[in-house]
């Protein structure tokens, strides 16, 4: 893998193109993942936000839904950002029936849980992991971690207002998430923090 390791995107659906360029800029070498083959050839996994429910069902489609569990148990180190963060959970509230999800966090999100009338905002977060300062965190119809098992970590919970409190950014070991969509601010602190997480990941392994 050398200095640079490979990092998908799950190119389903989403803001896949915005994560590419934010992890190129961070040291990765990025591509998006569309089939089982890209999957194999990946160190770490970028799941974007967009809509989960769409791509639990494109998931199925795309045949990626067991290699990816599989990957994922066995260690794939995984970034997800918004509904990326739902996919990653073992429980999901306010979902569909049928949507899927990967158990990869001892976590339980609720979908939407911002509620419509803030539908989207932004705040400064304190994330722990970041140095530098706060972190500018762009919320689109956001879910936010209700519970979490005893192995996760949180990383930044909401620092004010009706939400204050509410956690919105999560890791346990190499699975990292957020409520919250970094590839669109142009700060890569986050990004940098995956692909780190990616490298030291890979380095044990070796
Ligand atoms: N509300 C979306 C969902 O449930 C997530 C929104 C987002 O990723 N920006 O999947």
């Amino acid at each position: 893998m050398g200095r640079f390791p490979t990092i998908g995107v799950l190119a389903l659906q989403g803001d896949v193109r915005e994560h590419l360029t934010a992890l190129e800029a961070a040291g990765a070498r990025a591509i998006g993942v569309r089939r089982p083959s890209e999957l194999d050839a990946v160190d770490g996994l970028v799941i974007p936000g967009g809509e989960s429910t769409t791509m639990s069902r494109l998931l199925q489609v795309f045949d990626l839904l067991e290699p990816l569990r599989a990957r994922l148990k066995a260690g794939l180190p995984a970034y997800g950002s918004c509904a990326g963060m739902i996919l990653l959970a073992s429980q999901v509230l306010d979902t569909r029936p049928d949507a899927e999800h990967l158990d990869a966090l001892d976590i339980t999100v609720r979908r939407n849980a911002f509620g419509r009338q803030v539908d989207s905002f932004e705040a400064d977060l304190t994330v722990a992991g970041v140095e530098g300062g706060p972190v500018r965190a762009v919320f689109i119809r956001a879910p936010w971690v209700e519970e979490v098992g005893s192995d996760v970590e949180v990383l930044a919970t909401v620092p004010e207002g009706p939400a204050a409190g509410r956690v919105v950014a999560v890791r346990q070991g190499a699975v990292m998430a957020t409520s919250f969509h970094p590839e669109v601010t142009g700060d890569l602190r986050v990004h940098r923090l995956f692909v780190d997480t990616v490298r030291s990941g890979s380095l044990r392994a070796e």
